[in-house]
């Protein structure tokens, strides 16, 4: 933090307590001055920010009240949120009687960014036509009051202080804060509108922006009396401008698709499409409302190792949480929405509700919807292709440690193949296995067009036999564990041992005519095995390759080449694990040719020739300063 504190000298000491002057934090500075220079379009949504900051304020506290009812002071916990115009002063008032900050969270959270979205969102809204909507999903909405604010006071008290606080900016570089008497509980944000942003001065506006963004917010947001007599839309009664229900408890046939939408880019703070959305009530044995929404674009903590989900539970419609452990399978952590039980104790801790049985039959029953939704739309394959572009990668996690459900994730996960431009799935592949072939072949790596001409799948395209492409990481994992699929099993084609004889396929590769003389080749192996020495586990003869002279595959049950270079990104070492298999081509020219050669001239050909496999392989060469000096030896002699 930059925060640099200095007392305002000319403050009176008896009436005005002491005024701090404190700079932002560099990002936060930087930050403001793109909302405050750059984005003019869509102006409006800095309302929705705020009064869903407003709204989460007032869930933290009726949450945090479960505990410590002496928090809501004497009022009955009826939340609300406020509007509240002065046209004349030309201010804006968002009030709420939530949680309220104290002098180090108004601080903590109005001048600084903990979270480390924020470069990231200067990045996306450099990039990107200044998308003022990616404002939200980078956790610093509270600043998009700057683009219709040319100075915003912040009266906060938080709920069970006595002191309350006024901190108050121009955006410009810093903020004050100042102790400030007589505050209701909760947080008053006042505006001071720009000249250019007075159209948020009308109430017809207003009620406009609420109905559009806020609707689904389930705490009545109130248009307060206007103060001015002379306006002529001037009203002496509150307003209430949203439905101000939940709305994942209304009727499905009471919302309409572009509610839902409102709502999802209110719970995730996204700002896509829903990929797909599902609504339900579960009754019997354990009652809960689900709304959910698979997003169509990749959240940002997707990866993230916590691996967290975000559905908030909610008991009663009093808000719990958002990180439950236990409420969504991690494979599934994509999802984004809201659960609501009756069935869940609701004075309970965080920690004890995780491991509530209820929970995990809430979980189950999430799972199976949403299983149940995806195989439905799976059967339109484009459309299905979006979702699985997006999360495949996480859902397969699903292979790796959802055992009671693996049969249907099996069913469920897309692939890329040899045989097809698309995605497929495992039940196409089996269907085009070839007579005699028994395993289902795959391939992993980091790149698909590497694997498609890498030269350990050529003896399959040859034959006409299918490789799955598999360039995920999760899939050294998941496959090993999941082992066979409609009793097939799956083995990779990087490894050695596959029997090519016993699979009826085309027959391009079955062509042995073309060979050198096995005996050549067995002394050519031999050869190569003295000068190779250790560099490789084994030579062998090949019955994969086509057109290539050599290959490196490991040893059959050995560790995959792929999975040891991702352990050594790791900084692991994969050690004695990876043996690697030098294969020959027997067909190939160049290797009919070593067979008459001899010496240092054999010597280096066989060092080239691993050197290219590790190549082809992605895999770094060892010495390639010898390595070059031996290719131009040789280009040398070629070109003379
Ligand atoms: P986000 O809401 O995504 O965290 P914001 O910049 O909108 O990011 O707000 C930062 C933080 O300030 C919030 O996380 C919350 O802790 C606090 N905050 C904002 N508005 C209020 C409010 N009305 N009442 C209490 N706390 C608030």
């Amino acid at each position: 933090m930059t925060n640099k504190t200095t007392v305002d000298e000319n403050a009176p000491k008896t009436e005005s307590p002491k005024t701090e002057t404190r700079e932002f934090q560099a990002e936060v500075a930087k930050l403001l001055d793109l909302v405050v220079h750059s984005l003019y379009s869509n102006r409006e949504i800095f309302l929705r920010e705020l009064i869903s900051n407003a709204s989460d304020a007032c869930d933290k506290l009726r949450y945090a009240a479960l505990t410590d009812s002496k928090l809501l002071e004497d009022a009955s916990g009826d939340f609300a949120i406020h509007l509240s115009l002065d046209k004349p002063g030309k201010t804006l008032t968002i009030s709420d009687n939530g949680i309220g900050m104290n002098h180090d969270e108004l601080i903590a959270n109005l001048g600084t960014i903990a979270k480390s979205g924020t470069a990231e969102f200067l990045k996306a809204v450099g990039d990107s036509k200044k998308d003022v909507n990616l404002i939200g999903q980078f956790g610093v909405g509270f600043y998009s009051a700057f683009m219709v604010a040319d100075k915003v006071d912040v009266v906060s008290r938080k709920a069970g202080d006595a002191k309350g606080w006024l901190w108050s900016s121009d955006g410009k570089g810093g903020f004050t804060i100042s102790e400030q008497a007589d505050t209701q509980r909760g947080t008053r944000i006042t505006l001071h509108m720009k000249d250019d942003a007075t159209e948020f001065l009308e109430p017809h506006r207003l009620r406009n922006i609420v109905k559009t963004y806020s609707d689904h917010i389930a705490l009545p947001v109130v248009l307060d009396p206007i103060a001015d007599e002379k306006d002529a839309e001037k009203s002496s009664d509150a307003e209430t401008l949203n439905s101000a229900s939940a709305l994942w408890m209304r009727a499905k046939s009471d919302v309409t698709a572009e509610q839902y939408k409102e709502f999802y880019h209110h719970v995730a703070h996204a700002f896509d499409e829903p990929w797909h959305t599902l609504h339900y009530r579960a009754e019997g044995a354990i009652e809960y409302t689900a709304l959910l929404f698979i997003p169509t674009q990749k959240p940002m903590d997707l990866f993230h190792p916590e691996r967290k989900s975000h559905v908030k539970l909610y008991v009663n419609r009093v808000f719990i949480s958002d990180q439950l452990d236990g409420l969504m399978p991690r494979y599934l952590r994509f999802v984004r929405g809201v659960v609501d039980s009756s069935d869940l104790p609701l004075n309970v801790s965080r920690e004890m509700l995780q491991n509530n049985p209820m929970l995990k039959k809430i979980q189950t029953g999430i799972a199976k919807r949403l299983l149940g939704d995806l195989k439905k739309r799976a059967e339109k394959p484009e459309d299905y292709a979006v979702f699985w572009e997006a999360f495949g990668p996480v859902f397969k996690e699903g292979l790796y440690e959802e055992f009671e459900r693996r049969d249907e994730l099996l069913e469920l996960a897309r692939f890329k193949s040899t045989s097809v431009d698309g995605l497929m799935s495992l039940k196409d592949y089996v269907g085009r296995m070839k007579e005699g072939q028994e395993a289902i072949y795959y391939i992993t790596g980091d790149n698909l067009s590497v694997l498609k001409n890498s030269p350990q799948v050529e003896g399959f395209l040859a034959k006409g036999v299918e490789v799955l492409l598999l360039t995920d990481p999760i899939d050294e994992f998941w496959v090993p564990t999941v082992g066979t699929y409609e009793g097939k099993s799956f083995k990779s084609v990087a490894e050695a041992g596959t029997d090519f004889t016993k699979i009826k396929g085309d027959d391009k590769a079955e062509d042995k005519k073309d060979e050198a003389p096995a005996e050549d080749t067995k002394a050519l192996i031999e050869k190569l095995k003295a000068t190779l020495g250790d560099a490789v586990a084994d030579v062998r003869v090949s019955d994969r390759l086509t057109g290539s002279p050599v290959c490196l595959v490991a040893d059959a049950g050995g560790m995959s080449l792929h999975l040891a270079r991702m352990l050594k990104q790791h900084g692991e070492n994969p050690g004695a694990a990876l043996r690697k298999v030098l294969e020959i081509n027997p067909k190939h020219t160049l290797i009919k040719r070593l067979n008459s050669i001899d010496g240092a001239a054999l010597n280096d050909a066989a060092l080239l020739l691993l050197d290219q496999a590790r190549i082809v392989e992605g895999e770094a060469v060892p010495d390639p300063a010898a390595f070059a000096k031996r290719l131009s030896a040789f280009l040398e002699k070629g070109l003379a």
